[in-house]
């Protein structure tokens, strides 16, 4: 099998770094950051699994490799919830609720009296909402270090703290293959790649209880809210045309803040713990996609889908990768081939 150095220790480099080892390849991951960390797009996810929901906007391609990954992550995960996904809407924006069921399927429609069993703290502010009950999510920040763990055990070298120059990364690797999973930092490599700006909130408060995300549509600021251990709450995201990540807007937050105030009065007597601020790397369409430039091969462009997606493209990516290089050796020259999944 061959030796496989993997750049990038976020979502999808962990996710490669799994493939690739269940294959009993020699496999070192190098990142810059300190391990998955505050310095990864992946730190900042809402961690909603939720495939169904995001047909809303996303290509069918999502909700297929949706379905993959979680059979991946209910396995591998202790912290997977498939509490489902309820979505609720004002009654002036309950048109809203009706286009998002159009677009969307899998869902059961509730009324209050069921919005009352799932979501007790929800029953007097919303009379219909519609329930994805097959959707699930977990806390990115406990996923990270629990999948580092599992690799660690299974063989997978760790070098963090290790920033690739563009010269070093350039030259040939030492590893018989290297997987570039840098996210938006690639872009010196890959010229569509840009940055989706997203910003969040974690906000704590023992009045609210939920079980499961919520999202709040609204026609300017839609919402979702994921629960978390110990009264935590991820509230997100923001979805911008801009590639700064030095800091999250006034305008962005008091946006979330009303959101989520709008959700839930009680709300306004959580407190503020952390104001986060990423940008997700993305292509022009939106989609994943897997590039072979002779002995680098590039997974990149999750999108506002890396825990949904990535899984499944890295088992793609990794039959890819050992095919290629079964053929390189058979003819002994390097194997060149680029395209998209
Ligand atoms: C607010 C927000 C909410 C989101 N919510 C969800 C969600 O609920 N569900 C979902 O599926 N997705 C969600 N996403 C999207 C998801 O977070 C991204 O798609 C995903 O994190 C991208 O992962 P990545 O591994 O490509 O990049 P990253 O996580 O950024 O990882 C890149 C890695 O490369 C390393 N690196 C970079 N340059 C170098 C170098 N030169 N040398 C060595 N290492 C290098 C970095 O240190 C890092 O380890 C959300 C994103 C945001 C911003």
């Amino acid at each position: 099998m061959p030796s496989i150095e993997i750049i990038g220790s976020g979502i999808v480099g962990l996710s490669c770094a799994a493939f690739f080892a269940e294959k009993n390849c020699d496999v070192t991951v190098i990142s810059s950051s300190n391990g998955p960390d505050e310095n990864c797009c992946s730190w900042w996810a809402g961690g909603m699994l939720a495939p169904w929901c995001e047909m809303e906007s996303a290509e069918p391609l999502i909700g297929e490799l949706g379905l993959e990954s979680m059979k991946f992550w209910k396995q591998f995960t202790s912290s997977y919830q498939q509490q489902g996904t309820l979505v609720v809407a004002t009654s002036r924006d309950l048109p809203d609720l009706k286009r998002f069921g159009r677009r969307t399927n899998n869902w059961q429609q509730v009324k209050q009296d069921q919005i009352a069993t799932l979501e007790p703290d929800l029953a007097d502010r919303f009379t219909t909402g519609l329930y994805y009950p097959d959707e699930a999510h977990f806390d990115p920040r406990q996923v990270l270090p629990e999948l580092v763990t599992h690799l660690k055990n299974k063989g997978v070298k760790f070098c963090t703290q290790t920033s690739f120059s563009k010269q070093e990364l350039e030259a040939p690797s030492k590893a018989d293959h290297r997987i570039d999973c840098r996210g938006l930092a690639a872009q010196d490599h890959l010229d569509e790649l840009r940055g989706v700006k997203g910003e969040m909130l974690l906000i704590k408060s023992n009045e609210v209880k939920l079980s499961r995300p919520v999202r709040l549509l609204h026609p300017r600021i839609p919402l979702y809210i994921v629960p978390r251990d110990n009264g935590l709450f991820m509230v997100g995201a923001t979805m911008l045309e801009n590639e700064n990540r030095s800091g999250a807007t006034v305008r962005s937050v008091l946006e979330l803040l009303s959101a989520a105030y709008a959700l839930h009065p009680a709300f306004g007597e959580a407190e503020i713990i952390e104001i986060g601020v990423d940008a997700r790397p993305a292509f022009p369409d939106n989609l994943p996609r897997i590039i072979h430039r002779g002995k680098t091969t590039y997974l990149n462009g999750m999108y506002r889908h890396g825990y949904l997606a990535a899984p499944a493209m890295a088992k793609q990516l990794v039959e890819q990768v050992l095919r290629l290089n079964t053929t390189s050796e058979q003819s002994n020259e390097p194997a060149h081939f680029t395209g998209n999944m």
